[in-house]
């Protein structure tokens, strides 16, 4: 079949959401079914033969390939505009098998300061122990990437917009930059997630998601993708069959379902919490609110022409200190305290004792996270509720 053939060529991202990636059975159903197998049997000896040496295409263990888990790579591939995707056991995993079977020992990386603290652990601690090494740079110090670069450097990676001070890199330049070194450019899309901003259209060589966060959108299950061109997703899969981190069927399930309410979700999640940032930004006992949607974020103008809307994840500093945040999250009764976010719970965090708690001062002051500093993952309740709920962390200051 050509692309032309294809009902879905050309197709916008919300009729891929709901109708990519499926692959019916002779059973006829209408929703995707869920393949809670781990092996698949075979006509014949020959016919084991033939599926074993590749000669025959076909399913032979659920570590190499699952249908359930097949039509998520596809739809997800198709949503970031990509090649071809691969389905992980978590977001870690889907970076750890990018690094792993597109470097080698001697290469080096370029890593945001501003990423996920794991990310920043993995490449720090285990690649480092195989011979690749890593420079770290604050997301947003142009002349920082450039002054890192060797002629080692095999990838740039990073995170847009960043956690939790909503930074925005600009992701054409990135690549820009990346190319002229003759380096891959990887851009962790956790935040934006497809539906608002899509890297590899930017110029970025792969995209990878931890589908644990906005991808599945209800807080249900761990798992990860890698998006980008064939010849690079052949080595992510080789190394995956062979190491392991594959995603479960199930997962991939949910993770189908949450992709079909992705847009929907984003838009709102992206509404209200531009609506609850700006009613901090007005809020007297609230000090600098870290958004991408308000006009005075330094990010604003970028992320208005790199993104369709500026995300569910917003930051702010309450007047006072660390006691002062501390208060205030214990006063809040809707948010739910926890690390995580992309759920249609709101959430609320305190990064410097928690998701930041491992940096030093000095680290910490330098990334510009204060221990007044308190972190919302805006969810879908009614906003007024959840405006009520942050007004009584205020009344605790
Ligand atoms: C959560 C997260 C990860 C890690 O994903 P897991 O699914 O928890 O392994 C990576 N990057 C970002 C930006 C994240 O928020």
């Amino acid at each position: 079949m050509t692309d032309h053939d294809d009902p879905l060529f050309g197709a916008a991202l919300d009729t891929l959401a709901i109708r990519g990636g499926i692959h019916r059975t002779a059973e006829g159903e209408h929703s995707e079914p869920i393949f809670a197998t781990s092996s698949y049997v075979f006509d014949s000896a020959a016919d084991a033969a033939a599926r074993f040496s590749g000669e025959q295409p076909g399913n032979v263990y659920s570590r190499y390939t699952n249908p359930t888990v097949r039509s998520f790579e596809e739809r997800i591939a198709a949503l970031e505009g990509g090649e071809a995707a691969v389905g992980t056991a978590s977001g870690m995993s889907a970076i750890l098998s990018t690094a792993l079977a597109l470097l080698k020992a001697g290469d080096h990386i370029i890593c945001s300061r501003d990423v996920f603290g794991t990310t920043t652990n993995l490449f720090g601690k285990y690649l480092a122990k195989f011979g690749v090494e890593v420079s770290t740079v604050p997301l947003l110090d142009i002349a920082g990437w450039k002054a890192a670069i060797r002629p080692e450097t095999a990838m740039l990676f990073l995170e847009t917009p960043s956690n939790p001070l909503c930074e925005v890199a600009d992701i054409a330049a990135m690549a820009e930059l990346a190319h002229a070194n003759g380096a891959l450019l990887v851009v962790d899309n956790c935040f934006c997630t497809p539906a608002l901003q899509t890297p590899l259209a930017l110029g970025a060589d792969i995209v990878v998601h931890s589908a644990t966060k906005f991808l599945d959108g209800q807080g249900r299950c761990v798992g990860g993708a890698v998006v980008g061109r064939q010849e690079h997703m052949t080595e992510v899969v080789t190394f995956l069959r062979t190491c392991g981190p594959t995603m479960s069927p199930f997962n991939a399930w949910v993770f189908l379902k949450g992709l079909e309410t992705l847009r929907l979700r984003m838009d709102a999640h992206s509404a209200a919490a531009l609506e609850i940032a700006r009613w901090l930004d007005a809020h007297e006992s609230i000090g600098r609110v870290y958004y991408a949607g308000l006009e005075s974020h330094p990010g604003h103008a970028l992320a208005a022409r790199q993104q369709r809307a500026f995300g569910g994840v917003l930051s702010f500093e309450v007047q006072g200190g660390q006691e002062e945040a501390w208060r205030f999250i214990d006063a809040t009764r809707i948010f739910s305290l926890t690390a995580n976010l992309g759920d249609t719970k709101s959430t609320i965090v305190h990064p410097a004792t928690t998701t930041h708690g491992r940096l030093s001062d000095e680290q910490r002051e330098a990334a510009g996270i204060r221990r007044s500093l308190v972190r919302l993952s805006v969810g879908l309740e009614d906003v007024a509720d959840l405006k009520a709920d942050l007004q009584r962390g205020c009344d605790a200051l």
